[in-house]
């Protein structure tokens, strides 16, 4: 699978661009999206999924062109919103069977046999005769990627997954993910959480204000911020105007002060040893050097 943005803009009413002049390619694999809340995120993925067309650029899915082939690419996809519900009511196995019957499975013994597998793969098939809403968070995003999942799809679009579950949760759910992603298929995961992206992404891209900041490897991003990051044996004097200064990623007590990472390209006046970047510092490098020009060029 491969999808190919091109040119792609997305303007709202009031001339806000959500999504601006965005070039990029997913290939197969889990592919992460990352930025901060209102970078245009779930436009984007609103767009990919045909939920939303854009106001200009194209899209397209194995050279198929999105706006040309709606219908077909639609029967692609598998999409898992952010704000997914459930039908008051419903068991587990019934909101699942009334999501493959939606998404065309007619053949009743076919479709027992789907969602009973279903089931045990995001393991919830003990949990099947419980109703869907009493499900705890990390159950029902489960379930939530298991109706994503039941059409047997090639694209898999989840929007802010993680956010509100548990580590234990959130561990089991990414895996999931990755267990999938060794298919045949592309799973774009968006995200403001960088954890979520250095688990289980090969690719990634960084939005900000609609705009594309970096598109490669966690690894490549990661390396771009060697050499900015910090830590610095700070008295308590010394801590305070550190942190009018940079950005603090931790702060640790020790003898007589503090132990403090910062990102920045120049620490003079402070007593600091470089450490190895990693990717939540790369992404505060990012977020604090080259888009902060950017955005204001
Ligand atoms: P993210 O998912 O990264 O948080 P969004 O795509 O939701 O970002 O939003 C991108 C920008 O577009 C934000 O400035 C947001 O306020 C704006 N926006 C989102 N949806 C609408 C809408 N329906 N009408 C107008 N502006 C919107």
């Amino acid at each position: 699978m491969h999808i190919k943005i091109e040119n792609l803009n997305k303007v709202y009413s009031g001339g806000n661009y959500a999504v601006k002049n965005l070039n990029l390619e997913i290939p197969n694999g889990m592919f992460g999206l990352l930025g901060p809340n209102g970078a245009g995120k779930s436009t984007l993925m609103r767009i990919l999924v045909t939920l939303m067309k854009p106001s200009s650029g194209k899209v397209t899915v194995n050279g198929m062109d999105l706006a040309k082939n709606r219908r077909e690419i639609r029967s692609m996809l598998g999409y898992l919103p952010q704000d997914f519900s459930f039908f008051s009511k419903l068991k587990t196995y019934e909101f699942l069977d009334y999501a493959a019957r939606l998404a065309g499975m007619k053949n009743s013994a076919a479709r027992k046999s789907a969602v009973d597998q279903m089931l045990e793969e995001v393991g919830l098939f003990e949990a099947r005769d419980r109703n869907a809403n009493n499900l705890s968070g990390g159950m029902k995003r489960r379930l939530g990627i298991a109706q994503a999942l039941i059409n047997d799809p090639k694209i898999i679009v989840v929007d802010e997954p993680t956010t509100g579950l548990d580590p234990e949760e959130r561990i089991r759910f990414r895996n999931l993910l990755s267990t999938i992603s060794a298919r045949d298929v592309i799973i774009i995961l968006s995200t403001h959480i960088v954890g979520d992206i250095s688990s289980t992404c090969y690719n990634m891209a960084l939005l900000n204000n609609g705009k594309l900041a970096f598109a490669g490897s966690p690894e490549e991003l990661v390396k771009e911020a060697e050499g900015n990051v910090w830590q610095i044996e700070a008295t308590e004097a010394e801590y305070l105007q550190i942190n009018e200064k940079f950005p603090v990623i931790s702060t640790i007590p020790i003898d007589g002060g503090w132990e403090v990472q910062v990102v920045s390209n120049d620490i003079t006046g402070y007593q600091g040893k470089p450490i190895a970047p990693n990717l939540e510092h790369a992404y505060v490098h990012f977020m604090e050097n080259k888009l902060n020009k950017w955005t204001t060029a």
